[in-house]
């Protein structure tokens, strides 16, 4: 295709889809399947949401996302033709052109999985895929925490710690696609060993999975508190009992607290973001997870560095994939109008 050629196509593609009102957003998980139609204002419309089958083989999961699309278009009544493309967040590895998932941890049977062309051509509509750690990143600076900080990182507490990364209104996501592996920071050089390998990675102690692992240490050694042994400990709970006045628990928050600080610290002192943005489910312990991760950045860091650099939850919570995986289609969009 020669260049007048190209720049028509894309003028006209342009003009077609900036009439469009919505956008679908898409968040792979390795527990559920989530999808929502997402206004042009980051809000949305309706969602729906079934458990993946995170065993199943590639071809059977990426039928249940078109026939969820599928029934989200339907459930929402509104038109093919009123929508702007589709944007899907997935969890591990994405290739260099952002076509196909390589692998993906949580999704075992997952090798080399041309999605986007999938549903790219079920749908003809435009796709994107995305990191969902970055797309989570890009929903908190589109509509969230960090709503129009030019600079932002994101870190998700979760089974392990996701990582996004936005610089100069860009997702920085590294020559090969794979960057803002915050999760695998070291931040105890002879610390215990990561999924990754590595030794002392920040998500081995942070990470929700890091922090339920080391509460039930505690509660082996005899530690008094109102969780249980054989009680469903996850993180949330241990920020609620924390809220409550368990002892046990607070202090296994304020800990937590205290290495994501560190992480923190590194993180300011590279990149001194506008914002850094926490989510999972452990962020309800409020000031509690919040007290000792400012007091570590104040008492470590470099001032010039950390002080205008604001430490906040995320606003979006669970629907931070979703509006983000819409958010990077837009703007995917944009930048190729
Ligand atoms: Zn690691």
């Amino acid at each position: 295709m020669d260049f007048i050629e190209k720049n028509r196509k894309i003028c006209l593609f342009s003009k077609v889809y900036s009439l469009r009102k919505y956008l679908i957003g898409i968040d792979l998980g390795g527990t559920n399947l989530k999808a929502g139609i997402v206004d042009r204002n980051g809000k949305i419309l309706h969602q729906f949401s079934i458990k993946t089958d995170a065993n199943a083989e590639s071809q059977v999961i990426s039928r249940q996302i078109c026939e969820l699309v599928a029934e989200i278009i339907k459930k929402g009544r509104i038109g093919q033709a009123d929508i702007v493309g589709i944007g899907l967040g997935s969890p591990g590895l994405i290739d260099k052109k952002g076509e196909t998932i390589l692998f993906s941890p949580n999704l075992p049977k997952w090798h080399d999985v041309p999605i986007k062309k999938v549903i790219g051509e079920k749908f003809d509509l435009p796709c994107i895929l995305e990191n969902d750690a970055n797309a989570a990143a890009w929903g908190e600076k589109w509509v969230g925490a960090g709503k129009n900080a030019n600079s932002l990182v994101m870190l998700t507490l979760g089974t392990g710690i996701g990582g996004g990364i936005i610089i100069d209104n860009k997702l920085w996501r590294g020559m090969n696609n794979v960057a803002a592996e915050i999760g695998h920071m070291t931040i105890q050089a002879d610390g215990p060993r990561c999924n990754c390998g590595n030794y002392g990675c920040i998500e081995v102690y942070a990470s929700a999975t890091g922090m339920v692992r080391r509460f039930k240490e505690l509660l082996e050694s005899g530690k008094a508190s109102s969780l249980k042994k054989n009680d469903e400990i996850t993180a949330k709970r241990i920020s609620e009992a924390a809220v409550q006045g368990d002892k046990t628990a607070l202090s296994i928050i304020e800990e937590t607290g205290r290495y994501l600080g560190i992480a923190m610290v590194n993180i300011i002192h590279i990149l001194n973001p506008e914002v850094i943005v926490l989510a999972g489910g452990m962020i309800g312990s409020g000031e509690l997870l919040m007290n000792p991760i400012k007091q570590i950045i104040e008492k470590r860091a470099l001032k010039a560095s950390y002080k205008d650099t604001k430490i906040l939850f995320s606003q979006l919570g669970t629907d931070a994939g979703i509006i983000g995986a819409a958010g990077c289609l837009l703007k995917e969009l944009e930048i190729s109008a």
